[in-house]
């Protein structure tokens, strides 16, 4: 098993809500879904770890904005329909 630090971001495995807690803790449960995730962290995907809590909380930032990023499409029609509405 891979060395973590302190703090580890992750997504829900079920409603993909990027998140962070310590390593050290067992279970936490989703604020979104309400889950009880298992802090596995050879089974859940460890998408960042810092030992700063400051450090972990931007990482989660840029994620979730990475993740909207990818519905650019999304926004690309919604610009253009702009356009040709002026
Ligand atoms: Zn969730």
């Amino acid at each position: 098993m891979r060395e973590l630090k302190s703090y580890v971001v992750y997504a829900c495995p079920k409603c993909h809500l990027i998140q962070m807690s310590r390593c050290d803790r067992k279970t936490r449960k989703c604020f979104k879904c309400s889950a009880i995730v298992k802090l596995n962290w050879s089974v859940i995907k460890v998408l960042f770890s810092s030992d700063s809590a400051r450090e972990a909380v931007e990482a989660v930032k840029r994620l979730k904005i990475g993740e909207s990023g990818l519905d650019s499409r999304r926004i690309f029609v919604k610009s253009s329909s702009l356009r040709e509405n002026e």
